[in-house]
């Protein structure tokens, strides 16, 4: 699907629930309302909804929340889909701290690539950031992955003096484990949001700093695999070091993304406000989903340039209010 803006559409994030176990300080620091139950997507209207984008063009799917492992029943769900769409290419976003027993069903249901956020390398700092004693679960967890043999991308947002400090023991991580350590710019996003413009750690910044500490090569994305991330192979390193820079350079020109938050809102930027209500079509009784795909269509060609909405906000004020747990990161 080729969007107003002639860029191609072939990305879904899909959020299967807006609960979370962590109540993390730039996410979901202050407490908002959940979705009432049944105002939530279930399996099978997913599942209809998949195929239907699959249809319009959409190849690669990425399961997110709140917390995906969350929700009752994702991992079976996960199957599910994997056994109706072999072709689609899965991927999921989770904080890990709930993942090590499913690893075995992720690896028999084709996933291959998981993205395990965690913004620190200490476990006090973990506890400031997220509320919750979970440091050595996540730790844990991707090990746990890197030994399944998964392709494992570590998101850390990054924070000036939260983890700032810390970028020599994750470049350490990232020499001697085969993963990606990638730091996300920190975004303005939520009504309750902490964000300062002095709380962004800039990617050039990082970038400069761990020039100091090792020696970078940028590496050629391959087609097909092409993300937003600038990466970095590290000198005598197993891994690999990314920088996703959604403030100081931004990818709006190659965004191929749409995401479908839990209700069934279909967003088509992260820093817009503006949704799309699915679910009451899906669920009326002679709509349906041709109603659907008209409305994904027609949102898809008003698909704006986000780094505009960036710009055009004042001072500190964030650039949506929908906290990013109830959006789907
Ligand atoms: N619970 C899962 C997790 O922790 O990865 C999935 C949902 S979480 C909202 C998805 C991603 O969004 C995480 O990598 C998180 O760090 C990132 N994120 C949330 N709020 C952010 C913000 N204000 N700026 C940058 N990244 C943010």
């Amino acid at each position: 699907m080729q969007d107003g803006l002639g860029r191609t559409v072939n990305y879904m994030r899909i959020s299967v629930t807006d609960r979370c176990n962590l109540r993390c300080l730039y996410c979901a620091s202050h407490p908002t309302p959940f979705i009432p139950h049944p105002d939530i997507l279930r399996y099978e209207e997913i599942l209809s909804l998949l195929g239907l984008a699959r249809g319009l063009g959409v190849a690669k799917i990425r399961f997110t929340g709140g917390e995906p492992f969350a929700r009752r029943g994702f991992p079976g769900f996960l199957e599910t889909v994997r056994d109706l769409y072999p072709d689609l290419d899965l991927r999921l976003t989770t904080n890990g701290t709930l993942i090590g027993p499913h690893i075995p069903l992720l690896v028999r249901s084709g996933i291959k690539r998981v993205n395990i956020s965690l913004d620190t390398l200490d476990a006090a700092t973990f506890l400031r950031i997220t509320g919750q004693d979970l440091f050595a679960e996540v730790r844990s967890a991707i090990d746990q992955c890197l030994t399944a043999r998964l392709k494992v991308k570590m998101n850390v947002v990054a924070m000036k003096g939260v983890n700032d400090q810390e970028l020599p023991a994750f470049l350490d991580l990232a020499r001697t484990h085969p993963l990606d350590l990638r730091f996300i710019e920190y975004m303005p996003i939520g009504g309750s949001s902490r964000w300062t413009p002095w709380s962004v750690w800039p990617a050039g910044d990082i970038l400069e700093a761990a020039q100091k500490l090792a020696t970078l090569t940028p590496v050629e994305s391959r087609a097909g695999d092409r993300g937003p991330a600038r990466v970095y192979a590290i000198e005598n390193g197993l891994g690999r070091l990314g920088l996703i820079t959604p403030l100081s350079s931004h990818f709006c020109a190659t965004c191929n993304r749409l995401r479908l938050t839990a209700q069934g809102n279909l967003r088509t930027c992260l820093f817009s406000d503006r949704e799309y209500r699915l679910r009451p079509l899906l669920r009326h009784p002679k709509l349906g989903l041709s109603a659907v795909e008209r409305v994904i269509r027609l949102a898809g060609m008003k698909k704006p340039l986000g780094f505009r909405l960036l710009e055009e906000r004042k001072g500190a004020e964030p650039v949506c209010q929908t906290e990013m747990s109830a959006i789907g990161g």
